[in-house]
């Protein structure tokens, strides 16, 4: 059972996926005992990677703060301001990249526009090519370009320069280009990277 899904099964308020959940938890052979006590020892090594994880599928409050604190933290770590306009606009670009990492396909106004958050389009030239070979109609897929397979609409890399300008009404386009949209790109990646610690921790963990 995917990580995503071994978090809804100790959540009463995930009743939407209770069909999933009991399908891959028989599949799995894991009893919910099994799955708190994998998660209890996910907590403990991967804080971070879970409360994020907790925060993009099942919105808690809690797990949301925890884990903007953890990335305020991480950004200190590599990109601490001495002046008070620059704490300022990394608090929100903590903000904003928790909101874009956080972001599914089933949240509303959120879907790739062109898969419509399926992560996935007809692929027109692999059916044609079957239909030549053999006859037959078949509907085939492959992943959406647009979004690559994430099933996300992209979100404006403007909010950052937004963010910045309001703080920095000089700085220009171009600097704020090559000085915040990099540590922004950073902020979100670190949120992935530590979903992925997250997540192996946990199959470590289910596999034993
Ligand atoms: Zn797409």
């Amino acid at each position: 059972m995917r990580l995503e899904y071994a978090l809804t099964v100790c959540d009463p308020r995930s009743l939407m996926v209770a069909d999933i959940q009991a399908s891959t938890s028989r599949s799995s052979g894991l009893s919910k005992a099994d799955i708190m006590t994998a998660l209890g020892y996910v907590q403990r090594q991967e804080h971070a990677g879970l409360a994020l994880l907790y925060a993009k599928y099942l919105k808690h409050d809690n797990e949301i703060s925890y884990a903007l604190d953890a990335l305020w933290q991480y950004s200190q770590t590599k990109h601490a301001s001495s002046n008070i306009k620059g704490r300022a606009i990394m608090r929100q670009l903590v903000a904003l990249a928790l909101f874009d990492y956080c972001r599914t396909p089933e949240d509303k106004g959120q879907q790739c526009p062109a898969c419509k958050g399926r992560k996935e389009v007809r692929d027109r030239k692999a059916e044609e090519q079957l239909y030549e070979i053999c006859s037959k109609v078949v509907e085939l897929t492959k992943p959406c370009k647009r979004c690559h397979g994430t099933g996300l609409k992209a979100l404006p890399k403007s909010n950052v320069v937004t963010i910045v300008q309001k703080m920095m009404p000089k700085a220009n386009e171009r600097t704020i280009y090559r000085t915040w949209i990099p540590i922004y790109n950073e902020l979100v990646q670190w949120c992935y990277t530590q979903e992925e610690e997250a997540s192996r921790s946990y199959s470590r963990m289910v596999r034993m």
